[in-house]
């Protein structure tokens, strides 16, 4: 059986890669995104084993010891990791896995698997960026700052993607995005 594709969607925190992977997981029945665990408390309407899977950082750390993941980082102020037997297992089943992780982790993936299909998503400014950040309403002021500053620092490692997309249109955005994936998964 033909081995399954992983695809990584990463770039700045506000650019759009959660709007765009609910949209493309929604259109695409043979793509299943890994579900990422993490210290970061629940936010209203996100569900455990569905967005995330939301542990203690004593949890957390356990995993992190016991080999469980893929890759891991600390972002901004809480812990992310990749569930690794989870990813194997979809990919030796021929199913394509999508990871949407930061640009640090992104990086690690890469690494390891440099057969992955990388796509960076950008807005088309830093201006857009902060607007963006501070219309969802999720993050105070201080942490808009921090994410733009950080924002910076990722731009840079756009290069090192297979593909890079600027989030303007959505639709637009979407429609290039969703053409990649379809390439790429009937190479
Ligand atoms: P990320 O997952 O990368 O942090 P989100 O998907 O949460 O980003 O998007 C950040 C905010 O920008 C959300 O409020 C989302 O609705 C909005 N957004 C996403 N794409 C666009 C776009 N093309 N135009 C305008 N707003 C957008
Ligand atoms: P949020 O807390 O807003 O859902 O995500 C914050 C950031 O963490 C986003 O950039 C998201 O892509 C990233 N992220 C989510 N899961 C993982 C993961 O498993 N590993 C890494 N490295 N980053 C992750």
């Amino acid at each position: 059986m033909k081995k399954g594709k992983i695809f990584i969607i990463s770039g700045p925190s506000g650019s759009g890669k959660t709007t765009l992977y609910k949209q493309l997981l929604a259109s695409q029945n043979n793509l299943a995104k890994s579900i990422s665990v993490t210290t970061r408390p629940q936010r209203p309407g996100e569900q455990h084993g569905r967005d995330y899977f939301f542990v203690s950082r004593k949890m957390f750390d356990y995993k992190k010891r016991a080999g469980h993941f893929l890759e891991s980082m600390k972002v901004f102020d809480n812990y992310y990791g990749t569930p690794k037997s989870y990813v194997y297992k979809l990919i030796r089943s021929g199913k394509n896995v999508l990871l949407c992780i930061d640009v640090k982790g992104a990086e690690v993936v890469r690494r390891k698997f440099p057969e992955a299909v990388s796509i960076f998503i950008k807005t088309p400014s830093l201006e857009v960026l902060r607007k963006r950040l501070t219309d969802r309403g999720s993050e105070d002021q201080a942490t808009v700052d921090l994410r733009i500053k950080t924002a910076k620092d990722e731009l840079r490692e756009a290069k090192s993607y297979n593909y890079v997309l600027i989030n303007d249109s959505l639709q637009r955005c979407f429609a290039q995005l969703r053409g990649i994936i379809l390439h790429e998964i009937t190479q």
